[in-house]
């Protein structure tokens, strides 16, 4: 199986977490997000006690909450002694509501608004990530108004490809995101933001890249962050407080991706920093990391009911299922992959190839082309795992479709953390 908590049981049925899916579709109605609460807690206890080991108290874990923001998780990261990464004043709004002490949230974004930051500040947001200078000058006139000296990292873009394994002048470095480093923009940005009075420069960030699965492309990044560090030491006299490595660790989609030690990563990481910083004349900063889709992806799995079987005689199928790119748009957007099941009939013969699509009037509203599943029909359970990160929070109601709602599942219990949108709920801004 692609992930330990998915299994088939005596019945052949697809369970989750322990649980018979088809139960919990029954219980709950389709389409339906699932995520399992214990595999979530032990995503982060990976992170936090690998970092612990390698950095004792000089670590923060960041969850990078736009792979799936919603209330309750900001709970559950906070109880696993993570800090959150939020990217807009919704994800603050919804961690505030949450109870999350904003003290130790990290604030990205690459065009903060003069209100998002004068948002962020009055609630308390403790760091803010800034990409810009015009940010630098909103926080530091916004600041100065509330009588604080706001902390800040920079973001900072190191030029490595994490497709070719380069560090490359094209590619990251025009990223949106950041100021490059290559360029001199970024010791100009540093030399600019040690200016301002209310602005507490603590140090830096970058984040590479995304469905990473091996050191090497944290190695680069570290020793190009760790080599500016040291040059804004000699040049600046700057000594940094914080270095964020930010986030991107791959997760398992299909049985042909492979499989990551995150804890030996982690590990392997540390070893090359503190060398690093030894050589380089460096006193070890606190280290952070911003994992998002590695802490929620396979703890999360989405549940369909099949509507349609469309066999076109010498071309192709299709299977429709009441869902689709509304609430799960990856495909569309990425051509990402996905392994799927009929729930009920797990260990059945696949002898069917369909292309997976959803009830959205797009031609692209596919889940998945070319799937091989065993004889489908009308009311089956259809079962997309791997679905934790940027599906719920990347859902839409193009075609006036409700989302669906979010059910934690938890030492065989199950319960709803966001409730299933109704009718009402679709019009409720129109006037
Ligand atoms: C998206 C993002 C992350 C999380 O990336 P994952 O691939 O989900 O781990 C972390 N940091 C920043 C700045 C990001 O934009």
């Amino acid at each position: 199986m692609i992930c330990d908590n998915i299994s088939i049981n005596n019945n052949g049925v697809l369970t989750f977490a322990g649980q018979d899916v088809t139960e919990l579709a029954q219980k709950y109605g389709t389409p339906l997000y699932l995520l399992d609460e214990e595999k979530i807690r032990e995503k982060c206890q990976t992170y936090v006690n690998a970092m612990r080991e390698n950095f004792g108290d000089k670590y923060a874990v960041l969850y990078a909450s736009k792979a799936n923001s919603f209330k309750k998780i900001y709970n559950i990261v906070e109880s696993e002694g993570m800090c959150v990464d939020v990217v807009s004043i919704g994800e603050i709004y919804t961690a505030l509501k949450a109870g999350y002490p904003l003290e130790r949230a990290y604030f990205h974004s690459n065009n903060k608004t003069d209100f998002d930051v004068e948002f962020a500040i009055d609630n308390g947001v403790g760091h803010f990530v800034v990409d810009n200078r015009e940010e630098l000058e909103v926080i530091d006139r916004y600041a100065a108004k509330k009588g604080i000296k706001q902390k800040i990292l920079l973001r900072l873009t190191p030029g490595i490809d994490t497709h070719t394994y380069e560090a490359v002048n094209t590619g990251k470095v025009d990223s949106k995101f950041g100021t490059a480093i290559e360029t001199g923009q970024a010791e100009e940005i540093v030399k600019y933001t040690l200016g301002f009075k209310n602005i507490d420069l603590c140090g830096f960030h970058c984040h590479i890249g995304s469905m990473v699965f091996d050191s090497d492309t944290f190695l680069r990044g570290a020793e190009i962050m760790l080599q500016f560090m040291a040059k804004m030491k000699k040049d600046f006299a700057f000594e940094t407080k914080e270095l964020n490595l930010g986030g991107g660790y791959g997760v398992r989609y299909t049985e042909n991706d492979p499989t990551i030690d995150i804890a030996a990563n982690i590990a392997e990481v540390a070893d090359f920093i503190k060398s690093n910083c030894n050589e380089l004349g460096l006193d070890l900063p606190i280290i952070l990391m911003e994992p998002g889709r590695s802490i929620v992806a396979d703890a999360g799995m989405t549940l369909y009911t099949v509507g349609t079987v469309k066999r076109i005689t010498g071309y192709k199928n299709y299977v429709s299922v009441d869902g689709g790119m509304s609430d799960n748009p990856r495909y569309a957007l990425y051509e990402s992959e996905y392994t799927l099941f009929n729930a009920a009939k797990a260990n059945a013969e696949a002898t069917l190839k369909c292309d997976v699509v959803g009830r959205c009037c797009e031609s692209g509203d596919i889940i998945q082309p070319d799937v091989l599943l065993p004889e489908t029909e009308r009311g089956d359970i259809l079962a997309v795992c791997t679905t934790g990160a940027y599906n719920f929070s990347m859902a839409m109601n193009y075609n006036r479709i409700a989302r669906p709602p979010i059910v934690m599942l938890n030492k065989g219990d199950s319960y709803v953390a966001v409730r299933r949108e109704s009718l009402d709920d679709i019009i409720r801004n129109d006037i």
